[in-house]
C-alpha cells in the first residue's frame, strides 16, 4: 500500500518532476491558445462594443496622462543622430530617448536599451 508512506507522493513528484513540468507547460500553452481565440473571437463579435470601449480607455488615459502624451508627441519628431553613443554608459549606440522629466519634455537623453532598462522607475506597489 503506498498510502503506508508519508512520503509516498512527495517522492513521486520527485521522481516524475520533469514530466509534471511539462505536463504544466503544455497547459498552460493549451490555455493561453485557447484564452486568445476567445477574446479575438469576442472581439470580432462585439467590434463595436470593444471599439467603444477602447475608445473610453484611450480618453481616460490621455485626459489622466496629458504631460506624457505631449511628451511623446515631441519625441515621436525627435530622430536619435547616427552614430550616438549611449548617454550614460558612452559604450554602446544609443537605441532609445529617455525623458528625465514628463513636464520639461525638450530634456532628452539618448539610452542603449540596457541603461534605458536600468533608469526606468519600477511600477511600485501599493502604500510603499
Ligand atoms: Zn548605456
Amino acid at each position: 500500500m503506498p498510502y503506508k508512506n508519508p512520503n509516498y507522493y512527495k517522492e513521486y513528484y520527485q521522481r516524475n518532476k520533469l514530466k509534471f513540468r511539462e505536463y504544466g507547460r503544455k497547459a498552460r500553452k493549451k490555455h493561453r491558445e485557447r484564452e486568445n481565440k476567445r477574446v479575438y473571437d469576442w472581439r470580432k463579435k462585439n467590434y463595436e462594443k470593444y471599439k467603444d470601449a477602447h475608445r473610453k480607455h484611450a480618453k481616460k488615459y490621455r485626459g489622466k496622462n496629458k504631460e506624457k502624451i505631449k511628451a511623446q508627441q515631441i519625441t515621436q519628431q525627435v530622430k536619435i543622430p547616427k552614430n550616438k553613443l549611449c548617454d550614460i554608459c558612452k559604450m554602446y549606440k544609443a537605441q532609445e530617448k529617455h525623458h528625465s522629466e514628463y513636464n520639461s519634455p525638450n530634456k532628452l537623453k539618448f539610452l542603449c536599451r540596457k541603461c534605458h532598462k536600468n533608469i526606468t522607475p519600477k511600477p511600485t506597489k501599493k502604500g510603499v
